[in-house]
């Protein structure tokens, strides 16, 4: 996009950004579209009209919303072990992986502490 940085997308959190061109192997225009979520993830596609890339970003956003919400699968710390990760500043999130105290790992699984309301 026109807009990018570095080839990075600058479009700011809650935003979106699209450019329309014309893509000569399809014959029709194009839509290059960027979403980013308040939370800073980044949504792309390239879709036949604004109407259509919006609606994958919908569909994009319902799957993001299941995944926050992924059950633990792995084993709970006992809550000695959380308040020293706290301490720490890295957790354990649900799935196993390290996050930030109040993080979500990458595969959607919050950490220990925001799942139990500890914090
Ligand atoms: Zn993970």
């Amino acid at each position: 996009m026109k807009t990018d940085v570095d080839g990075c997308s600058t479009t700011a959190p809650g935003q979106e950004q699209y450019e329309e061109y014309y893509d000569a192997s399809m014959r029709g225009t194009r839509v290059q579209y960027d979403y980013r979520t308040p939370e800073g993830e980044l949504f792309s596609c390239v879709a036949k009209s604004l109407e259509a890339a919006r609606d994958r970003r919908d569909a994009w956003l319902v799957e993001q919303s299941g995944r926050q919400s992924a059950p633990p699968i792995a084993d709970e710390p006992d809550i000695e072990t959380l308040m020293a990760q706290e301490m720490e500043g890295v957790c354990e999130a649900t799935d196993g992986c390290l996050v930030e105290p109040d993080g979500v790992c990458p595969h959607g699984h919050p950490s220990w502490l925001l799942h139990l309301g500890l914090i």
